[in-house]
């Protein structure tokens, strides 16, 4: 909304929300005692709280979203046809329409379809190539026989770094695996964008592009993880000069055009509570995906979800692709970021799209990594205002397959993620302010001994104790 007759002096324009409030959820308030006293009984563990005692939930942005009166709308028509659902249909065309791949298999949420890819392309043996981890999207592909290889840009572990695009994938990183290996041995090469576990770093189309020549160049397809591509459009729109005046919608659909298909986890862009897909360019692969999803997640027309959450699902993907929507989304994401720069506290920049990251290692130096920093913090900030966050660190790294040793990440951050229409400026303020409180106490704090480690995916419920 911007009216150059009418404009003032003042340049800047805030990221204000372009919907109005509707229904509220009121919150509980508690006091340190029993926040202290909650956050022992999860072992410090913020995935293991009662989301009840919470105040200010940024644990994740997944399935966290509010949805709009059009998507409500939706969900009464949902059709619950066993098989072929009409609300099948509007998703498939939707996905059809603004991500561009041919053909969709409907899955529960991402891991769904992360499930299904791996046991279709990958064969013991193999590797595949990606721009930094996932977790559950390096798990699957390791649990079929792959080994998972990093060929992000070096950038992208430096939290510091203030490169437009820690998300890159380096091409000769890329080119040497693939002389090393053979291309026989890469059955897909793994692409995110935005990066995740980078800081929410977005993916340039240039470098996309380019990796996609290369790919063809040796027959290797590229699968996209597209759980936040309207996110990483919004950022090619504002960092690539010949994007700037393009719709997110038009980009987002070439920036797909450079992958083979993708695995997509509704619970984020596309702004639903569950849901997820995979989509294929190629009829064989899809006919394989089209088999197997009838063991793991039901019938093709609707893969795990009601026909109610498939209708909401193609109406989110609308909304999601609405430039006004994704720039209040990472405009308020933004706002946080900068205030916590303001006051000097240590987070990785550039912002990025869907969370910020404080920096663990520089917040707390004194915690050696073996005594989880980023865990303790997250701990703590839950105890100083009752704002939930996420371990992205060593904890979340877990152990290597062959070795059974500590992955040792270079980055050990804290992540706040902002679920999406959800929290007001007041919040993201109060949030700030308690980041600022801790960082003040910051000597005070030590690190955490880990008492119970799940086997897989340990982040989710392993239970420390107060070293
Ligand atoms: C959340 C997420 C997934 C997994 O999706 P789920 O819906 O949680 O199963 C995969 N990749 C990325 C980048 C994600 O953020």
């Amino acid at each position: 909304m911007t009216d150059a007759k009418h404009s003032s002096p003042r340049r800047h324009r805030s990221w204000a929300e372009p919907y109005k409030i509707k229904v509220v959820e009121p919150l509980k308030m508690t006091t340190r005692a029993e926040r202290e006293q909650a956050i022992a009984a999860a072992g410090y563990n913020t995935f293991l709280l009662r989301s009840e005692d919470v105040y200010i939930d940024l644990l994740t942005d997944s399935g966290t979203a509010a949805m709009s009166d059009y998507q409500w709308a939706g969900m009464m028509l949902g059709d619950e046809a066993y098989a072929g659902s009409k609300n099948f249909y509007n998703l498939e065309e939707n996905i059809q329409k603004y991500y561009g791949y041919r053909y969709i298999v409907p899955t529960h949420q991402g891991r769904g379809a992360e499930n299904i890819l791996s046991q279709i392309l990958i064969k013991p043996g193999d590797y595949v190539p990606g721009n930094m981890y996932f977790t559950t999207t390096r798990l699957h592909q390791e649990l079929a026989g792959g080994t998972f290889v990093d060929v992000i840009i070096d950038e992208a572990h430096d939290a510091e770094s203030l490169h437009p695009f820690k998300g890159n994938i380096d091409l000769q990183k890329l080119t040497d695996l693939i002389e090393r290996v053979g291309a026989e041995r890469i059955p897909y090469i793994s692409v995110a964008g935005t990066v995740n576990m980078a800081g929410g770093q977005p993916i340039s189309i240039a470098n996309l592009r380019a990796v996609y020549q290369l790919a063809q160049s040796y027959g290797i397809r590229i699968i996209l993880d597209a759980t936040r591509a309207v996110e990483n459009a919004y950022f090619i729109q504002q960092r690539e000069e010949d994007y700037r005046n393009q719709a997110i919608a038009t980009i987002l659909h070439e920036f797909c055009s450079y992958t083979d298909g993708c695995t997509m986890s509704g619970k984020k862009d596309a702004l639903v509570n569950i849901g997820g897909w995979l989509a294929l360019n190629d009829y064989n692969l899809y006919e394989e995906a089209r088999n197997l999803i009838v063991i793991y997640e039901g019938l093709h027309t609707y893969g795990g979800m009601a026909g109610r959450d498939m209708e909401a699902m193609a109406r989110g993907i609308e909304e999601s692709v609405k430039d006004d929507h994704i720039r209040a989304r990472v405009g308020q994401v933004e706002y946080l970021g900068q205030k916590l720069l303001d006051w000097g506290i240590p987070i990785v920049v550039p912002i990025g799209g869907h969370a910020i990251y404080l920096d663990a290692k520089r917040f707390l130096p004194q915690i050696p990594q073996d005594e989880f920093p980023a865990q303790r913090l997250a701990a703590e900030l839950y105890v100083e205002a009752g704002i939930r966050a996420m371990e992205r660190g060593i904890v979340s790294a877990g152990r290597s397959k062959q070795t059974g040793d500590n992955y040792y990440p270079e980055l050990e951050l804290v992540r706040l993620t902002i679920p999406r229409r959800v929290y007001t400026q007041a919040h993201m303020d109060l949030t700030a302010e308690a980041v600022e409180e801790v960082y003040y106490n910051r000597d005070r704090l030590c690190g955490l001994k880990m008492i119970y480690e799940p086997k897989y995916l340990r982040f989710f419920q392993a239970r420390f104790e107060l070293l």
